[in-house]
């Protein structure tokens, strides 16, 4: 796989060239594809992989993370570790004593207003995973267990590029189970209040976003990204979460935004950025709520193939769709990814000249 650095722990003894094998491999795993959905995760664990199979993947070592979360104000360190296959993405409360793992899954996102929080059968929570997720998205992690000490994620930066930063230095290790990833078979369009979000057949995931406010900084901004070759890393980790000032007291009068400051979001007012040192991109807003998009996409469960178009969308309406569609057994299906599609997935390509300054 063209991801530089990525750490094989599987090797391949055939004297046969792989590459003459692929054919017969790819028409293999599109015949699984098409019952792969009444395998157990046990015997997909179970499947021979080919050193040119796309597998599932996880970090090869520990990484730390330690800071305040954005809304509850609360300091936490946050070590996420390699896990098993079929694992997921998997949160723990170390300061939970029963019932501390939480599923990083849709079908446990409950409604929050401002960032994207989910709870287990228990009522454990852990709130504002939407940037640790996209960046586990973008450098294609797709098992790692997050052990968080407190409620909240630390917000860093308000962006995505020191988590980035992180996984990149901790490296990645491929694993021997088959990857699976989720076709979007056919459209599907949830609309709340005045915000729209579609997903559309695609064979890669492209973003697309749309976002219009008053204030002369930020404005109306659209963007589109196919998010292949490390597009995620380069174009969009280092974009901070942002808001009004105007909205700031009204966001701590409900008890949020306590952690916030002018060094962990862009704030504005009119057409003047409050935050020290400006924008980092001219439409930096837009470009966050594509990696607030990402990373409320990889709640899915695995890589989603499929066109994203979100209009003045939120976490919300992102959740609102993911469930939309798992509602249609028409409108998804899973696949075991083939060479082809796993180099198209937003985790491959990536390289260290990739990463933003400010990781
Ligand atoms: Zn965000």
């Amino acid at each position: 796989m063209a991801f530089f650095f990525l750490k094989s722990t599987h090797c391949c003894a055939a004297a046969i060239n792989p590459a003459a094998l692929r054919p017969f491999v790819t028409v293999l795993f599109q015949t699984v594809t098409n019952c792969v959905l009444s395998l157990s995760p046990m015997i997909l664990s179970s499947l021979s992989t080919k050193e040119d199979i796309p597998v599932q993947t996880t970090l090869d070592t520990i990484v730390a993370f330690e800071g305040k979360g954005l809304h509850t104000g609360a300091f936490a360190s946050v070590v996420v570790r390699p896990a098993p296959a079929d694992h997921g993405i998997v949160f723990r409360r170390t300061d939970v004593t029963d019932h501390a793992d939480v599923s990083a899954l849709w079908s446990n996102v409950i409604v929050s207003p401002l960032n994207t929080r989910i709870e287990n059968a228990a009522g454990t929570k852990v709130s504002t995973i939407e940037h640790i997720m996209a960046a586990l998205a973008g450098c294609g992690i797709h098992n790692a267990l997050i052990e968080v000490s407190g409620p909240e994620v630390p917000i860093l930066d308000g962006s995505a590029a020191e988590f980035v930063e992180g996984f990149m230095r901790a490296g990645v290790r491929t694993m021997s189970a088959p990857l699976r990833v989720i076709e979007v078979l056919k459209p599907v369009t949830v609309t709340v209040g005045g915000a729209t979000a579609t997903l559309t057949p695609a064979d890669t995931l492209h973003i697309e976003f749309e976002i219009d406010f008053a204030d002369r900084a930020i404005g109306h901004q659209e963007k589109h990204l196919n998010m292949s070759n490390g597009a995620f890393v380069r174009e969009l980790c280092d974009s901070r979460t942002f808001c009004r000032s105007s909205d700031v007291d009204a966001m701590r009068a409900q008890g949020l935004a306590l952690g916030g400051t002018l060094e962990n979001a862009v704030v504005v007012d009119g057409a003047e950025v409050l935050s020290p040192g400006g924008l980092r991109h001219r439409d930096e807003a837009v470009r966050h709520k594509m990696l607030d998009a990402l990373g409320d996409l990889y709640t899915a469960g695995a890589p989603i193939l499929g066109r994203y178009t979100g209009q003045k969308a939120g976490h919300a309406v992102t959740n609102a769709l993911l469930r939309a569609l798992f509602d249609d057994p028409d409108a998804w299906g899973w696949a075991v990814a083939d060479a082809a599609t796993a180099a198209r997935l937003p985790g491959a390509g990536i390289r260290w000249s990739d990463l933003p300054a400010v990781a």
